[in-house]
Parts: C-alpha cells; sequence; structure tokens
C-alpha cells in the first residue's frame, strides 16, 4: 500500500476538538482530541456511550483528519480516544501527525493490539473486556477507574503487567467521587507507587 492510498485509509470520527486534558499525567495541558466511533467494550458507566456505533459517525480520511488540527496552530499534541481506538489500524494516522511534528497520544482500554506509533499511550482497563498483556506492557500510564472498593484489588492485578516506568493511577468514577475519592487518598498513601488522577476537565467545565 502506497503512502497515498493509506492516507485514503477512513475513520469514522465523532467529535474533534481543541481543548485541555483533564486526566492522567498530561492534565491541564493543551491537547487536540480525536474522538474515533466505535467501542464494543460495553462499561456501564460509560459517558460516551454515543460513540459506540461507528456508523453513525462520518468517516474522514487520514489527510482530512491531519487538516482538522492543521487549522489550529498552536496545536503541540493530538490525542486519539473513542470509542475505543485501538479497534482500527492507526499507522497512517499516526504517521501523518507525528510527520507534521505533532505528540500523538492514545487512550485505549487495552483490549485490542495497537497497531500505530504513539508518544504516550494511556490503557484504561475495563472490567467488561480485559485488557491484551501486550496492550499493558505498552502503557505509559495504567489509569484505573475506581468505581467500588473491589477495584484496588484489580487495579493491582493489572499493574503486575504493566513496565516498571508506568505511571500508575486511580481516578474515581464521576458518579461515585464523594464516595471512592476517600478511598482512593487513603490506598495512595499506603501504597505510594499509585497517584491520583482527576477529571479536572469536568471540574474546570471544559469538554
Ligand atoms: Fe465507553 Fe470507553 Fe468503556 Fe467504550 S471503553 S464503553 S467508550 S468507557
Amino acid at each position: 500500500m502506497n503512502q497515498q492510498q493509506t492516507n485514503s485509509q477512513k475513520l469514522p470520527v465523532m467529535e474533534h476538538f481543541y481543548t485541555i486534558q483533564g486526566e492522567g499525567e498530561h492534565t491541564g495541558l493543551a491537547a487536540y482530541f480525536i474522538r474515533l466511533g466505535g467501542c464494543d467494550v460495553g462499561c456501564v458507566w460509560c459517558d460516551v456511550k454515543d460513540s459506540w456505533d461507528a456508523t453513525v459517525h462520518p468517516h474522514f480520511t487520514v489527510n482530512e483528519i491531519v487538516d482538522f488540527v492543521r487549522a489550529h496552530p498552536t496545536v503541540n499534541k493530538v490525542v486519539i480516544t473513542g470509542g475505543e481506538p485501538a479497534m482500527y489500524d492507526l499507522s497512517a494516522l499516526t504517521k501523518a501527525l507525528r510527520a507534521n511534528k505533532y505528540a500523538v497520544h492514545i487512550e485505549t482500554s487495552g483490549a485490542y493490539e495497537l497497531k500505530g506509533q504513539f508518544d504516550w499511550i494511556t490503557v484504561s482497563p475495563k472490567k467488561f473486556k480485559a485488557p491484551i498483556k501486550s496492550a499493558l506492557q505498552q502503557a505509559s500510564e495504567l489509569k484505573v477507574v475506581v468505581y467500588n472498593k473491589s477495584d484496588f484489588t484489580w487495579a493491582e492485578t493489572h499493574a503486575a503487567h504493566v513496565s516498571t516506568t508506568c505511571k500508575l493511577l486511580l481516578q474515581p468514577e464521576w458518579s461515585k467521587r464523594e464516595k471512592v475519592s476517600p478511598l482512593i487518598v487513603n490506598f495512595v498513601m499506603q501504597n505510594p507507587q499509585w497517584g491520583i488522577s482527576l477529571q479536572t476537565h469536568k471540574y474546570l467545565g471544559v469538554d
């Protein structure tokens, strides 16, 4: 497949926007978000259920997606999220974004093998479709959403499979944040290899 054909690959884009990364290691930094449609993980508390059906979202070529980003001259970082973006081969998109000097981040459940070149890989494992070992091994950060007490043990199970440089983060599920945040604070003080990730964009009122 030549470059022209590769960049004609179409991907379903639910939305794309320039904002502040609200979660994880890069919290507070500007980033361009590309939310791909399509997810078969099925989290009950998913806050982007509209992303699940890829067929209802417009499809754009790699070149068109890169042009969305290039329309904003101050962007230096692109976050590919979903949905479950790892359902797609992102080799062409990530290559094109990096050729334009953007750092490329991905947010995935880790349920699929990663295809593409990434500068930062956030794996946020979900109980509804287990992450695969290779995704955990490639993770730059492991971000576990805590919904109830049993999630701490579950988080440690996955932490056993990441690299030694991987950041370990616990994030309160938004609707349970008042109940689980004190538990997370206590856990992190007892297990300082872990840190806390908050959905700061929701506190700031940005997308
Ligand atoms: Fe929603 Fe993400 Fe879970 Fe898919 S993996 S159901 S997009 S929270």
